[in-house]
């Protein structure tokens, strides 16, 4: 691979062709027009009946024009995985046959990182500079998932003579996996590779904000020797192709990553067919706790305000409740002020850029009017609070905020931008209480070196990955195996190492008499 900042990628943008069709048993086929929905233009760069683009939201171009899958799309596609479970061809081979298949393809996906990196890039806003590690980050889970295949054991159980009792896990059967915007490609890879490895066909329908990276990693499972119907790729609107999917009576689980809105209305849909084991991934509010026994303060606020800037913000991890004990509040804020003020956007293909634009209006319209309500129940506007206007497109700066109740909708709601508030607080009793005074439960970073301290807290706080003196964030720090679930309005089912594994399968129990 040649180094990031020598390539001219707004170069390799403009040579970039695209193949917007869905991948339907092993082939890519032309959307079926027929039978369609009622579909209205809106918010989101739908074009019409059934069509939406993707659209840059940098420049503001459209990057890809695609045709949302309908009801004849979705059947095909579903009937097409669970032919080829009920065929064996993939879910009764051996776990090692599967885990090396699962090597090639990430195998592929590193031989493809910058062509992936940049679909990423140009759909939703995330730089060059940090799509490219995301990728790498993703093939290296990809490969982790998969050694750890052939090391798992299922049980024998203690048992009477002459009788054998085991204790077995199987796999669900068709796995739709449902995925958002943020991180195209890995929340993706994050779905569809266990739910393979544990031997299920998956359908992936991606994000209609941006969908193309997601289907070249069909074309690369399928390079990489992934039997034809093992895994579809549908791109298409979530009120057409998602609600269709998580209707469907012959989806025996579904995984979803999104809002804790979309979330609720899956729930509606797995109850209303045929009751669909799911695994959500929804919202979260996450809180960093910052204790008073300290020593570089410098470094601390880089590390806190990267927790929320991260990705524009668009991290459902971000840390984004900053609670301070009241000894350090004044001089983190002065810290953070002034390096929240000098955050910059850029043009996410220019390799230097570290901050990209929102994803795109509605994200820009919401992170705004989310601000302009503290600002109107008087909070102080540390840094940031409005539009980048010199950097243009979908950008806002970076944007810290006080003197805010910790009940105001701007402490509570999950935003989704580079914007966060901060509030003191006095004792461990009442950080613990503020940190759990949420109704999501996704992840908690808690900065101490009081290490009895942290462990005494990290059973108690709410949240699936905690992280201690270190920003909640995939990224380097990643550890292969770990799992977490998240809790409340952050949905449930675990995700990562062996519990993720294990959440692509049912427990069942064999009892056998022998002679
Ligand atoms: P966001 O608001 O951040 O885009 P969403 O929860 O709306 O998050 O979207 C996450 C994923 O859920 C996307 O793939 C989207 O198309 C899909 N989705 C949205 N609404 C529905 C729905 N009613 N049924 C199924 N999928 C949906």
């Amino acid at each position: 691979m040649s180094a990031p900042s020598s390539i001219d990628w707004q170069q390799r943008a403009r040579q970039l062709t695209v193949d917007v069709r869905p991948i339907i048993d092993g082939e890519r086929v032309d959307v079926r027009i027929d039978g369609r929905g009622d579909m209205h233009g809106g918010e989101r760069g739908e074009v019409g009946e059934g069509r939406f683009d993707s659209v840059n939201p940098h420049d503001g171009r459209v990057v890809a024009s695609l045709a949302s899958c309908g009801e004849a799309d979705v059947d095909a596609a579903v009937l097409s995985a669970r032919r080829t479970f009920e065929q064996g061809t993939w879910s009764r081979i051996s776990a090692h046959e599967r885990s090396r298949t699962l090597l090639r393809f990430a195998d592929e996906i590193e031989r493809h990182q910058e062509e992936l990196a940049l679909l990423d890039s140009l759909e939703m806003g995330m730089p060059i500079s940090s799509a490219l590690p995301d990728v790498a980050l993703a093939a290296r889970i990809v490969r982790s998932t998969a050694e750890r295949l052939d090391k798992l054991s299922e049980q024998v159980l203690p048992s009477a003579a002459h009788t054998l009792a085991l204790n077995l896990r199987v796999p669900h059967g068709v796995v739709a996996a449902i995925t958002p915007w943020n991180f195209p490609l890995y929340v993706a890879l994050g779905k569809i590779v266990p739910a393979l490895g544990m031997g299920n066909s998956v359908v992936l329908k991606p994000s209609e904000i941006a969908s193309l990276s997601c289907l070249r990693l069909g074309d690369l499972a399928m390079a990489a020797g992934l039997p034809a119907g093992a895994l579809n790729v549908l791109p298409g609107l979530g009120r057409e192709t998602g609600r269709l999917l998580a209707l469907h009576n012959d989806v025996d689980c579904l995984s979803f990553t999104g809002s804790t809105t979309t979330g609720r209305v899956l729930m509606q849909y797995a109850g209303q067919s045929n009751l669909k084991a799911l695994l959500l991934e929804c919202g979260g509010k996450s809180p960093q706790l910052v204790f008073d026994d300290l020593g570089d303060l410098d470094a601390v606020a880089e590390s806190l305000v990267q927790g929320f800037v991260w990705n524009c913000g668009q991290v459902c991890v971000a840390g984004t409740r900053i609670l301070v004990t009241r000894a350090l509040y004044a001089p983190l804020l002065q810290r953070l002020s002034a390096l929240v003020e000098s955050q910059r956007g850029g043009d996410p293909l220019q390799p230097s850029t570290v901050l990209g634009p929102l994803a795109n209006r509605v994200q820009l319209e919401r992170v705004g009017a989310m601000v302009d309500a503290a600002r109107r129940d008087g909070a102080t506007i540390v840094a940031g609070g409005a539009r980048d206007t010199a950097a243009g497109g979908c950008h806002y700066r970076p944007t810290l905020i006080a003197d805010l109740p910790h009940a105001h909708v701007f402490m509570q709601e999950e935003i989704f931008g580079p914007v966060a508030g901060i509030l003191p607080f006095d004792g461990v009793e009442q950080a613990l209480q503020l940190a759990n005074d949420s109704r999501y439960g996704l992840s908690a970073t808690l900065w101490t070196r009081d290490v009895a301290l942290a462990h005494g807290l990290v059973r108690r706080v709410r949240g699936g990955p905690v992280t201690v003196n270190a920003v909640a964030s995939p990224g380097p720090g990643h550890v292969s195996g770990s799992s977490v679930e998240p809790a409340g309005a952050s949905g449930f089912g675990a995700e990562g190492g062996t519990a993720g594994l294990m959440a692509y399968t049912r427990a069942k129990s064999v009892h056998y008499r022998l002679g």
